[in-house]
């Protein structure tokens, strides 16, 4: 028996990086998954990999029109959808003073917008399904600001308080709503990220997806009585600062 038996999942962003790992995961536990994502083909192939029900769609989740027959395809080729996970998410570089218009509203709309829009158009399906889960792949940035990412930091940020508020709208209908704050984690996205980067992190490597997924999972599956609420897996940053305290400070 799986933990996600008969749950219909919807995973944006879900053809590579920390989304496919969480489909896979999905998928072993016995869920039907719709992957969606802008890379046709690693989505594709992905969804013919997971094996039993699974299909991918593309979807721009920043474009407002494409949402609904992604829903409507779940819904008819598998089953009530009961689980959204909002991961789909982009990065890109600047600081406040040279980050262009364009880029900064780039970011907002995927990493913003896409996951409101996904929550706007999912909460009726997840409504009729008997009430679900919405995971928002948030950020350590979410909790934290990063010079040169504000942008990103925004995003994150703003999807963790939409979190809250889609948590209390959606309770009457049996749908709970968390968000995820991972640290680094090796994907793709921090490909060119060096380990200098979590060498001062109390548990000093970069996460793996796979981290990820099981904490999704988890949300998906067994945090029943979560909603509203910030799961973080950051290697212990947020644990406070790297210098210890000494007689001589
Ligand atoms: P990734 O770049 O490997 O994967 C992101 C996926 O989102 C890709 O498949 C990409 O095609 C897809 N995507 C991008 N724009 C899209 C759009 N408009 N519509 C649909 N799909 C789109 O990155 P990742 O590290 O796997 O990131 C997944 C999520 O986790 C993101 O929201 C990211 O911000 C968040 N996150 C990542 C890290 C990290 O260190 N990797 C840390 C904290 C949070």
């Amino acid at each position: 028996m799986g933990r996600l038996d008969e749950q219909v999942a919807i995973v944006t962003g879900g053809a590579r990086g920390i989304g496919a790992a969480v489909a896979r995961l999905f998928a072993m536990e016995g869920a039907a998954v719709m992957v969606a994502d802008v890379l046709d083909t690693e989505g594709a192939q992905l969804a013919a990999e997971l094996g039993g029900p699974a299909r991918y769609a593309h979807l721009d989740v920043s474009a407002e029109h494409g949402w609904q027959p992604v829903l409507a395809e779940a819904e008819r080729e598998l089953g009530p959808v009961s689980v959204l996970v909002n991961n789909a998410g982009i990065l890109d570089w600047g600081t406040i003073e040279e980050q262009s218009l364009e880029s900064f509203r780039r970011v907002i709309d995927v990493n913003l917008q896409g996951a409101w829009l996904g929550m706007r158009t999912a909460a009726p399906y997840l409504r009729r399904a008997g009430g679900g889960v919405i995971v928002n792949i948030s950020s350590l940035a979410g909790l934290t600001g990063y010079a040169g990412i504000g942008a990103y930091v925004a995003s994150k940020w703003a999807l963790r308080g939409l979190t809250k508020t889609a948590a209390l709208e959606l309770a009457p209908d049996g749908t709970r709503v968390c968000s995820v704050h991972p640290g680094a984690v090796r994907t793709p996205m921090t490909a060119d990220f060096d380990d200098s980067f979590t060498a001062a992190q109390p548990l000093p490597r970069f996460g793996e997806p796979e981290e990820v997924a099981r904490m999704v999972l988890f949300i998906a599956a067994d945090a029943t009585y979560s909603t509203g609420t910030e799961f973080i897996l950051d290697g212990g940053v947020t644990a406070g600062p790297p210098t210890a305290l000494t007689p001589d400070h």
